[in-house]
């Protein structure tokens, strides 16, 4: 009993938040003013969590991607790895992180075997870094970064390129591809929450400015394919003398639909579809009322079958999700 939704795409790639709290407060992301957190009955078990990952992993997900909030706070995420790293189905396991935190925790990473780490970095000002995140944190980013590069991670760097913050340094966080092994990826802006208070830069517009500083980029067709052979939404190009791709992940302006193979699991238990949308299905309701494994996979199978054709972001430049990234996992 395989994944499929309604429209033919196979679902192969689970994104799990594992948390609504974080130690950044990035401001595309998270408000300044008061968070409102999730009860700890609220939360998701590390326990619920696996179960859902192996019931899952049984019905052919493949790809497993640890996020938040940011992960690295959740107490335990050592134990999760290593427990989901012993499924039957071996699922290809990765992370998205801020990489404050990471240093200290990537031996045991690499032991449970995860290989893959997509870490978060906007700006490589310091003064911008500060002002962008609310913390003096750049140095330890840097620093995990190295570290990963250095024990054997397959790291790429996340930027969302955002207009009046980030724009002038746009070049300088793809020359980190050029001098080290490392993809370095810009995203498009959402509006989802406080992301509609920013405005985004389109890929080509990024695109050009890149091309002014380092000369005509070449297509990187394969740079997405390194370890499960499933393709990403990122679309690479490489420069002249680069040791790593530029990507991009342009969900406004190059919208990725048509080929989209995840959902995610938000930390209260929603096996979320799309990320425009607010439904989904309530995974965490079924798990505590009793539910059998049998029963959660004939549910999440049926659940899929409502998976939204495609997000609505660029048309009404808005999202019927008004939740933001930390809440639903980004
Ligand atoms: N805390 C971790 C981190 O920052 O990598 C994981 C969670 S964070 C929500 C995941 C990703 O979502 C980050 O790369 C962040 O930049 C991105 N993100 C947050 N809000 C966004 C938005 N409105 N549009 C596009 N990307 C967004
Ligand atoms: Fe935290 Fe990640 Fe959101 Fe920044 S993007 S506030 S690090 S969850």
């Amino acid at each position: 009993m395989d994944l499929t939704d309604a429209y033919g795409r196979k679902i192969e790639y689970l994104r799990i938040s594992l948390t609504d709290k974080c130690n950044l407060r990035c401001s595309y992301c998270m408000p300044s003013e008061g968070v409102k957190r999730l009860s700890h009955t609220d939360v998701l078990t590390l326990e619920e969590i696996l179960r859902v990952s192996r019931v899952m992993t049984d019905m052919g997900v493949c790809r497993i991607r640890l996020t938040g909030g940011e992960p690295l706070v959740r107490k335990g995420i050592e134990t999760l790895v290593q427990s989901l790293g012993e499924l039957d189905k071996k699922p290809e396991l990765a992370l998205t992180t801020n990489g404050v935190l990471l240093a200290d925790k990537l031996e045991a990473f690499y032991g449970a075997g995860l290989r893959s780490v997509n870490i978060s970095l906007d700006t490589l000002n310091r003064e911008t870094y500060a002002s962008l995140t609310g913390t003096d944190a750049l140095t330890e980013v840097l620093s995990a970064i190295e570290q990963a590069l250095s024990m054997g991670f397959k790291v790429k760097l996340n930027a969302v390129s955002i207009q009046g913050v980030n724009d002038k340094e746009l070049p300088a966080l793809a020359a980190f591809a050029r001098d080290r092994a490392i993809d370095v990826r810009f995203i498009e802006l959402m509006p989802i929450g406080c992301g509609a208070r920013h405005k985004g830069i389109p890929q080509d517009v990024v695109m050009d400015m890149l091309e002014d500083k380092f000369g005509k980029a070449d297509k990187a067709p394969d740079a997405e394919a390194p370890i499960a052979g499933l393709r990403g939404p990122a679309e690479y190009v490489s420069f002249k003398d680069f040791k790593g791709n530029v990507g991009f992940i342009s969900p406004m302006s190059h919208s990725f639909c048509e080929s989209c193979n995840r959902v995610r699991l938000t930390v209260d238990g929603m096996l979320k579809l799309c990320l425009y949308y607010p439904d989904g299905l309530d995974v965490k309701k079924l798990i505590r009322e009793g539910a059998s494994d049998k029963e959660l996979a004939e549910a999440i199978r049926e659940g899929i079958l409502k998976k939204p054709e495609k997000h609505c972001f660029s048309e009404t430049n808005d999202s019927e999700e008004k939740r933001s990234m930390y809440e639903i996992g980004g």
